[in-house]
């Protein structure tokens, strides 16, 4: 029921209904665009992006969700209103888009400086943000605002990029924009994220590989310690130093192409600590596809373990944990498989943020509660914790889906052939009708994703050849073909 509140477990569903009420709310009308973008978190291979390795991030159930429509006033502005009630972010699309003091409003200047330096001029828009992505603790907020402005910018233009594209617009943005030296992974996994799977990332080659984690008995805990020691910035620039120091010692590009006993045949030229630090990296690459290989075969022992050592080795060689990071993982590790834990790393940059266990999914509630308890009793602080499944990455929730919809209906066979004169007109009459009718109730009654979930249920009938569902099917195809009835 709409109640006007939210909280931070709500399902997609949940907040596309509460962010649809809140534009209401605010802009006196019903949105005409909902978009939303997921967290992340990874699941395993830390401070391998920048030595051209592997990482095996998922999207969570945290979402950034933005709603939209034509700016009212009728000006060249993007208005960006967050729930949170921090400053509205305002940019004018009549002037060069700059960095502004107001630091948030940044993530989504630079998606919108992206798309107009790639020839795609949105218009004037008024946006409504609300997420429940929690910022600055290590599951990406800042991507999720980044990719859930370009999503929007799809919806409100008609224009869909090419998903790598995408995501290195978004990361320009944060680079250019923010002022973060950030790798690709966030934004690969927000915008390619697939429901029940894991992305393998090649950091070097971009290219993607599905991991499929179906078993619904076991999740993911993401556990935040609420800490973040200020030292990360400087010790995350040193790290990439002294990773490419001993790239240059080793002979290699990066650290990569070089493999243990290479490293191990180097150790005498090697400052210890640069030692140490390539030792984490080439271990962690290594760690990370045997990390895959046991998600795909389901071997949640395996997999733990890899996490754990993980944890280990950013402690210990590459020295980027905490206490609190280190407390969370010991008291994970006395709960054990047993109680349902297989394993815990610290995730992120380090010095804070969170850490990712490997679950039975009947057991998150007592796990929950006796990390809480313990974390408390050994830190003094209370943790946030939540757990979650592979989630799918960006989606439009309302408006072009049915562009997405109809695609997918392509897909499962359903052929173009298959569809005469008279199911276009039908379509063309049903959009129509629709359409009618949202303008006579200005969108408020008959909302247009409830049309969306009525053409999808109706195209999900095995109904084969007979018309209703082929001329259901005809509608979604017809405006995937042409973008509108
Ligand atoms: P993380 O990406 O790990 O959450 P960052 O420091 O990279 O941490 O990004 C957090 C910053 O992103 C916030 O300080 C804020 O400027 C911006 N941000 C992200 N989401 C929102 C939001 N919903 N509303 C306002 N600002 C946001
Ligand atoms: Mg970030």
């Amino acid at each position: 029921m709409l109640t006007g509140a939210f909280n931070l477990f709500m399902t997609l569903p949940e907040l596309t209904t509460y962010v649809a009420e809140q534009f209401a709310e605010t802009y006196g009308r019903p949105p005409r665009w909902i978009v939303a973008a997921p967290g992340r978190v990874n699941v395993i291979g830390e401070h391998t992006d920048y030595n051209d390795g592997f990482v095996l991030p998922m999207a969570i159930e945290r979402y950034a969700v933005m709603a939209g429509d034509h700016a009212a006033s009728g000006k060249n502005v993007i208005q960006i209103r967050d729930t949170s009630g921090v400053d509205a972010a305002l940019v004018d699309l009549s002037a060069p888009i700059k960095r502004d003091a107001l630091k948030w409003s940044n993530y989504p200047r630079g998606v919108i400086a992206g798309f107009q330096a790639r020839g795609i001029r949105p218009a004037g828009l008024d946006v409504l943000l609300h997420s429940t992505v929690p910022l600055g603790g290590g599951l990406s907020s800042s991507a999720a605002l980044e990719v859930c402005m370009a999503t929007l910018l799809e919806a409100a233009t008609g224009r869909q990029l090419d998903p790598v594209q995408k995501a290195l617009l978004c990361q320009q943005a944060e680079h250019e924009f923010a002022g973060v030296p950030c790798g690709i992974m966030d934004q690969f996994v927000f915008v390619m994220g697939r429901e029940n799977h894991l992305l393998l990332l090649d950091c070097r080659s971009r290219q993607t590989d599905f991991v499929p984690m179906n078993d619904p008995a076991v999740s993911l805990l993401i556990i935040n310690t609420n800490v973040r020691h200020e030292l990360g910035n400087g010790e995350y620039a040193r790290r990439r130093a002294e990773c490419e120091v001993a790239a240059k010692i080793l002979g290699v590009p990066s650290l990569r192409d070089a493999d243990a006993d290479r490293l191990e045949g180097a150790r005498s030229k090697m400052d210890p600590v640069v030692y140490r630090r390539a030792r984490h990296v080439i271990g962690e690459i290594e760690r990370t596809l045997h990390a895959a290989e046991g998600i795909r075969a389901a071997n949640w022992l395996t997999v733990g373990n890899l996490m754990y050592a993980s944890h280990g080795s950013l402690r210990d060689d590459y020295e980027v944990s905490c206490r609190e990071l280190d407390a969370v993982v010991e008291i994970a590790e006395a709960i054990g498989v047993k109680g349902g834990v297989f394993g815990c790393r610290m995730t992120g940059g380090g010095f804070g943020g969170c850490t990712v266990a490997l679950v039975k999914t009947d057991a998150i509630e007592s796990i929950s509660k006796n990390i809480a308890v313990a974390y408390k009793r050994k830190t003094g602080i209370d943790a946030a914790l939540f757990a979650s499944r592979p989630a799918a990455g960006a989606t439009v929730v309302q408006g072009q889906s049915l562009i997405a919809e109809a695609g997918a209906h392509t897909a499962r066979g359903f052929h173009p052939r298959m569809v005469g004169r008279n199911d276009f007109t039908f379509a063309g009459n049903l959009l129509q009708r629709h359409r009618l009718r949202s303008i006579a109730a200005r969108g408020h009654h008959y909302p247009e994703h409830t049309f969306i979930n009525q053409i999808r249920a109706r195209a999900a009938q095995p109904c084969g050849q007979q018309p209703v569902g082929r001329r259901w099917r005809a509608a979604a195809l017809h405006i995937a073909e042409n973008g509108h009835a």
